[in-house]
């Protein structure tokens, strides 16, 4: 495995910018490219890793479905009518994920998520298999100045690692409707495995012109998931409301669908 400089990325609440962060030595696989994840691959996998007592929801059925079944299905919308569509492993039972100890942070930052995730995720990506890594923590996004209490998650420009914030998705539980705050963790991963398979104009080129001028690789489209304001908690959480409303099953717009379908 060859050692080389990564210039990260990331993609906050309100990422009117997305930061350079700064170049760290990671050892990381060289097929962690949209190419990759879109030409070479046959499968992607999931590989869900939570810190002790920040479980993801799997507690909740939809419509009959386990609660990760969003995600899977709006993994497989992306690959829809392509030539080859890899088999997308998605665990939807907590023992199909994997625990680790309390880790005693409440403060991350980029390389602390990277270093995490570098300790225990299990396989790598290769040309054949795409391999991300979502981590359940405790605590905040740290943005290298200070602590986001609103971010909800973030990729890790350039690599397959994700991370989720469990304090701030439990801060939009509701007693009145348990579906809102699993949806907002179900659309957080899917928004930020929508930037790390390289929506929008990320590593995948728009078939019609659909980004957010003024907001990094986001769409414009305030129904998309792709949305910017869709990282924060207070408008994803307004988005699931209207989305549970509606029915619907798949959070990406037809704009994003179509970069992606027709990679
Ligand atoms: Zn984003
Ligand atoms: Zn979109």
């Amino acid at each position: 495995m060859k050692f080389f400089s990564l210039l990260l990325l990331f993609f906050i609440f309100g990422c009117s910018k997305n930061e350079d962060v700064r170049s760290g030595n990671f050892s990381l696989s060289p097929y962690e490219s949209t190419q990759n994840y879109f030409k070479t691959s046959k499968r992607l996998v999931l590989d869900v890793i939570y810190e002790s007592g920040n479980a993801p929801y799997t507690d909740t059925a939809i419509q009959q479905n386990p609660l990760w079944q969003l995600t899977e299905e709006n993994l497989v919308a992306m690959y829809l009518g392509r030539s080859v569509l890899p088999e997308i492993v998605v665990p939807k039972k907590i023992e199909e994920m994997r625990e680790i100890s309390v880790q005693n942070k409440t403060s991350w930052t980029v390389d602390d998520i990277l270093a995490l995730a570098q300790a225990h995720r299990r396989g790598q990506s290769s040309e054949t298999e795409s391999h991300f890594v979502i981590l359940f923590v405790k605590g905040y996004f740290n943005d290298g100045s200070r602590d986001l209490a609103t971010t909800v998650g973030v990729s890790l420009g350039g690599t397959t690692i994700v991370a989720i914030f469990k304090d701030v998705v439990k801060s939009t539980e509701s007693l009145s409707n348990p579906l809102v705050s699993r949806y907002v963790e179900q659309a957080t991963i899917i928004h930020e495995l929508g930037h790390a398979l390289g929506l929008v104009d990320n590593g995948l080129p728009m078939k019609e012109a659909h980004k957010d001028a003024n907001h990094g690789p986001h769409c414009d489209n305030p129904n998309c998931v792709m949305y910017w304001l869709n990282e924060g908690k207070e408008d994803v959480r307004e988005f699931m409301r209207r989305f549970i409303l509606s029915g619907s099953v798949i959070m990406f717009d037809d704009k994003c669908l179509r970069d992606s379908r027709e990679y």
